[in-house]
């Protein structure tokens, strides 16, 4: 869970109508997870003391997410089991098995596009390096051989990475896992509307407003490849968004863009796709899904989408030098491309090595 502190891939411009009452929503900001986390209430009609201890517990409950769920750190749950690989298991918390387990349901509902396994690839790649390099071949090929979610032994709550060198990565699920988390911490606070963003993984909680029925947040895609520009709009409720796009992690050699986002099958970076954007009942599947459809590509991804219940988005892919998009049914007409200047926030880190 690496991401680099740069992409709040979707932003939200404008919720209505209750904005539009004197005071205007709480907004506040923090960084967990490598990433900006913005959270916004519109119940202006609260004490503000109570939204702020509100917003506390939500920041609170993504550093606890963080604090087991991250693979950078050798302490978390996380940490400990990869640093155990191929030489014991670990007893984890009955919320990682959990989370564990609905990765590898993905994984299968995916023919294994989504693999939380791809640690060793990540590492290999190492993408957020001074100088990242395409690695040889054969060290490919190695990595390659540590991947794989069917390998990995979880019984109960107990964890084996039968491997030494195998090594999980949580970076496609866990800050959308981490978002509906801080969402329902806001409910139990007492927080009815709010917008929880964190790099590009999105809940919308609004009562009455599930998904397209009754739209209440505008939500903006940042453009995948021009610098400070958005590539459009939509409109939706209460549900989760996320977006996954080659752009946040990657570098340019040889004329070909290199990302973080690995096709288990091959080793190398996904191919085919720029940006993948999801609607989705949460945040956590949303998440999910926009990674694993950028791994399946235009075709067998968009059947993804088009068979889960409750899930729509659109797939951006490259047609020479311009974008073209493919919609699933449910976002035909509901995307304005387009539209305001993205905040100035430093996104991307493309470099080229040319
Ligand atoms: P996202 O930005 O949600 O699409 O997640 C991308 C992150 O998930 C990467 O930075 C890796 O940490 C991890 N990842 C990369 N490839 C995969 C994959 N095929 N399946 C699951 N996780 C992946
Ligand atoms: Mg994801």
């Amino acid at each position: 869970m690496r991401t680099a502190p740069a992409c709040a891939v979707l932003a939200c411009l404008a919720v209505f109508p209750a904005c539009k009452r004197s005071g205007g929503p709480v907004v506040r900001e923090t960084t967990a997870m490598d990433t900006y986390v913005t959270i916004t209430v519109y119940d202006e009609n609260l004490p503000a003391e109570k939204i702020h201890s509100a917003i506390d517990s939500a920041f609170a409950e993504i550093r606890r997410i963080e604090g087991f769920a991250s693979d950078y750190s050798d302490s978390s749950e996380i940490g400990r089991a990869n640093l155990l690989a191929g030489r014991d298991s670990l007893l984890i918390s009955a919320e990682l098995a959990a989370l564990l387990r609905t990765s590898f349901a993905y994984s299968d509902s995916s023919g294994g596009a989504f693999d939380i396994t791809v640690g060793p690839l990540e590492v290999l790649w190492n993408i957020l390096a001074l100088h990242p390099r395409v690695p040889p071949p054969d060290s490919v090929q190695s990595a390659l051989r540590l991947v794989g979610y069917r390998r990995v032994a979880l019984h109960g709550r107990t964890l084996y990475l039968p491997r030494r060198g195998m090594r999980l990565d949580l970076g496609a699920i866990g800050k959308g896992y981490a978002v509906d988390r801080a969402t329902e911490v806001l409910a139990k606070a007492g927080i009815d509307r709010a917008i929880v963003d964190m790099g590009g993984n999105l809940a919308v909680r609004w009562p009455g407003a599930q998904g397209w029925d009754s739209v209440v947040a505008t939500i903006s895609v940042r453009h995948p490849r021009i610098e400070g520009s958005f590539l459009g709009t939509f409109r939706y409720g209460s549900g989760g968004v996320s977006t996954s796009g080659d752009y946040e992690r990657c570098f340019i050699a040889g004329g070909r863009r290199y990302h973080h986002i690995m096709d288990p099958a091959t080793g190398y970076p996904a191919q085919g796709v720029v940006s993948v954007t999801v609607v989705a009942p949460t945040a956590a599947d949303a998440d999910a899904i926009s990674t694993t459809v950028f791994v399946l590509g235009r075709g067998k991804g968009m059947e993804f989408i088009r068979k889960t219940p409750g899930v729509d988005g659109f797939i951006v892919y490259e047609q020479g030098d311009t974008l073209g998009i493919d919609y699933s049914p449910g976002f035909r007409g509901r995307f304005s491309p387009g539209g305001a200047q993205a905040p100035s926030r430093p996104r991307s880190n493309a470099r080229s090595y040319d």
